[in-house]
């Protein structure tokens, strides 16, 4: 059964208010690095997305960036991750996060985080891939997203399987345990319907 070997991580550019969000972003990367698994992000050196990826430099692992040219500035784009891809926009370098993950992992984050884990959801909703994605809760950072789901499916809106199309770690630690659990799931993708 192949092993996970790289994850597309989504957090966000601002680190919040509560100092564990960020402490926990540096662990999961340093934990991500010890467990040979590679992390694709979206590319920037702030918030969240750059404590992830400072941690698992700082363990001596791969770290690829995926950032559209025009956020590369405004993101602050990460100088010494093991590499950069730049892609003509945010379509483009949401399919090659996609196309380069064996799964997906949510660290808290704003709007963009929560775009970004909605639509690899609401892809798997489709059934255009069946790739893990996994909910690293900080902080309570992830009761009130569950809690709109919860309320899309009393209200007749998402279907009431809609939480079984991802899970929710508490911590690091927990998420990464999880992570090494799953296989590979092979021909995941129809990423021809994207
Ligand atoms: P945020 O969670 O709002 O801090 O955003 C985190 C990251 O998500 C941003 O740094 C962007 O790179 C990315 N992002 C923001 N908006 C979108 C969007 N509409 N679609 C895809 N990614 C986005």
């Amino acid at each position: 059964m192949p092993a996970i070997k790289s994850v597309s991580v989504f957090g966000g550019a601002s680190s919040g208010s509560d100092p564990a969000c960020r402490q926990a972003a540096t662990l999961l990367g340093r934990l991500l690095a010890e467990a040979g698994i590679a992390v694709i992000y979206g590319g920037g050196s702030i918030g969240i997305m750059g404590a992830v990826a400072d941690g698992a430099l700082s363990a001596g692992g791969a770290v690829i960036g995926i950032i559209p040219d025009f956020l590369a500035r405004r993101e602050i784009a990460h100088t010494g991750i093991s590499e950069m891809i730049v892609t003509d926009s945010m379509h483009s370098r949401k399919r090659r996060m996609f196309e380069m993950s064996d799964a997906f992992v949510t660290l808290p984050g704003g709007l963009g985080t929560l775009d970004e884990t909605v639509e690899m959801i609401t892809w798997r909703q489709l059934d255009l891939h069946a790739k893990p994605i996994l909910i690293c809760d900080v902080a309570g950072w992830a009761a009130p997203f569950l809690a709109l789901v919860q309320s899309l499916i009393d209200q007749g809106f998402a279907p009431a399987a809609s939480h079984s199309f991802y899970e929710v770690l508490d911590g690091p630690a927990a998420l990464v345990a999880r992570l090494t659990e799953l296989p590979v799931i092979e021909d995941a993708a129809v990423v021809s319907r994207l």
